[in-house]
């Protein structure tokens, strides 16, 4: 007699209907928690179910009320990542799934440049494109930098918020920087897996046009998920009073150096 706790393996057939099931009939991706349906009991998912105002399948309006038996059934299979079309292979139960998504090594980015203020680009794909894509679309937002990037910004705005890409070390980062708050902020992203990040620091180097005063600060590279603005909240920039760096401009033109290098 075999032992009545011990679990069954899920049938393939049967996982593969039950991932049939689960397929969001507007997005076509997997459906997680919470599932909810229409009035005649069509599913959606809870990416696509706030977006859209009626049933796709039958155009009924959708209900707040959820699918438990699918939800229940869903907890029994694994999802392959929604990024097979991009390369990954892998599959994982319910409770993991989103989180492997957002580190998934084959994950979709935004565009970088999306970051910046006023540019428009919603263009999503794999990090394998994103060079090209940059190089094809925003070519005047790039610089390429060997070691230390001397810059020189004529007649320094404290209102423009001043938005680029770089490429260096191999590496695709982006940097801001602008004056929030009367704070100076100096953000560098790194485009890549998050958890890699903190492989990267950049330097930035103010020096008096003047005199022999000097700042030279330091700080980690966050990832490029994380929003700007929650970066220059959180502190983990840059952030120099712009009453210190108003010191630094010569007439109104801002010259700075900086380099992005590995910790
Ligand atoms: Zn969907
Ligand atoms: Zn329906
Ligand atoms: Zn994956
Ligand atoms: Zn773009």
């Amino acid at each position: 007699m075999p032992n009545s706790v011990e679990k069954f393996p899920m049938d393939e057939d049967l996982s593969n209907s039950v991932l049939k099931e689960l397929e969001c009939p507007v997005c076509m991706e997997y459906m997680v928690s919470p599932i909810t349906m229409c009035e005649s009991g069509h599913n959606i998912c809870n990416r696509c179910g706030p977006k859209v105002k009626k049933c796709a399948t039958c155009r009924q309006p959708l209900l707040s009320t959820r699918n438990f038996t699918l939800e229940n059934l869903a907890k029994t299979i694994k999802y392959p990542c929604r990024n097979r079309k991009t390369g990954c292979e892998e599959a994982f139960p319910l409770d993991q799934i989103t989180h492997h998504q957002t580190v998934c090594l084959h994950r979709f980015y935004d565009c970088p440049l999306a970051k910046a203020p006023g540019n428009l680009c919603l263009w999503q794909g794999p990090r394998s494109e994103i060079k090209r894509h940059i190089d094809i679309n925003h070519k005047l937002r790039v610089t390429e930098a060997i070691a230390t990037l001397s810059v020189f910004i004529k007649a320094f705005n404290p209102t423009y918020k001043y938005c680029r890409v770089i490429y260096t070390l191999g590496e695709i980062f982006y940097q801001q920087f602008d004056v929030s708050a009367d704070n100076f902020c100096f953000v560098v992203q790194y485009v890549g897996p998050e958890a890699e990040a903190s492989r990267y620091k950049y330097q930035l180097t103010l020096k008096s046009p003047c005199g022999p005063e000097k700042i030279k600060v330091s700080q980690v590279t966050q990832g490029v998920k994380v929003s700007t603005d929650d970066i220059r909240q959180s502190g983990k920039c840059i952030k120099l009073p712009y009453d210190v760096v108003k010191n630094f401009l010569e007439n109104d033109d801002l010259k700075f150096e900086m380099s992005i290098s590995e910790v």
